[in-house]
């Protein structure tokens, strides 16, 4: 590994198994989310001047009034994601931001497509993916309300960014088995877990979140 991957310091292996710590002691319990948690150097995806933070249990501003999650809710939305299945399979993130949720994803997806709206953001992303050895992430610059018709359909979607309500084409482009799990609302959002079966959609109401809003068109 190389010393910007390994970090010293705040951003050395020790900083990063409290941050692993935290994430048990707030609930997560799927040791292979934890692992994939653990694999990922956050510090790699937040500013030069935040990396002292980045193992925080915090989300941090990354630009174009955005933020890189809370390693929490990450932990949190894939563990509800996964669970029950071997991976996550063929998966969606819509709000790619800087990249971070992508490379966890990428520790247990056979496939992922990332799209975000912000065209900088993409090639931010693209950069700091690019220094995370073994990472295969597919990234658009789209609006991800309307998800990525052309390669569904997905075992596993993932919205970082809550909607008002939910976008009936996420719906569509969920493969027989698949889930879906977003934020929804607006001044008060809860997550959602939304799963495809024979019958149709099953949805879950999970716990109380903030995310930034899901906005319409790219820029
Ligand atoms: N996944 C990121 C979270 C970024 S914050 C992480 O790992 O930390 C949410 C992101 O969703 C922002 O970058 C925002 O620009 C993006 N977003 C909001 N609405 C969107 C839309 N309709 N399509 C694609 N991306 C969107």
């Amino acid at each position: 590994m190389n010393s910007a991957l390994a970090g010293i310091g705040m951003t050395s292996q020790r900083t990063r198994a409290r941050m692993i710590d935290r994430l048990r002691a707030k609930g997560i319990v799927n040791e292979t989310v934890l692992a994939a948690m653990a694999a990922v150097p956050r510090h790699v995806f937040v500013e030069e001047a935040l990396s002292s933070r980045a193992y925080e249990d915090t989300a941090l501003p990354l630009g174009f009034s955005q933020t890189i999650s809370q390693p929490y809710i990450v932990a949190r939305m894939i563990e509800v994601l996964l669970s029950g299945r071997e991976g996550l399979g063929k998966t969606l993130e819509v709000g790619t931001g800087c990249g971070y949720q992508a490379a966890v994803l990428g520790q247990l997806s056979r496939e992922v497509y990332s799209v975000e709206r912000i065209q900088p953001l993409l090639g931010l992303a693209r950069k700091n993916l690019a220094l995370i050895p073994g990472i295969q992430v597919r990234l658009k610059h789209t609006d991800g309300r309307m998800g990525l018709p052309e390669l569904a359909p997905f075992d596993s979607i993932i919205v970082a960014a809550a909607a008002g309500r939910v976008p009936p084409e996420l719906l569509q482009q969920l493969a027989m088995g698949g889930r879906l799990v977003l934020p929804v609302g607006g001044n008060e959002q809860y997550l959602s877990l939304i799963e495809r079966n024979s019958q149709g959609f099953t949805e879950s109401r999970l716990e109380a979140v903030r995310f930034v809003p899901l906005l319409p068109g790219v820029e």
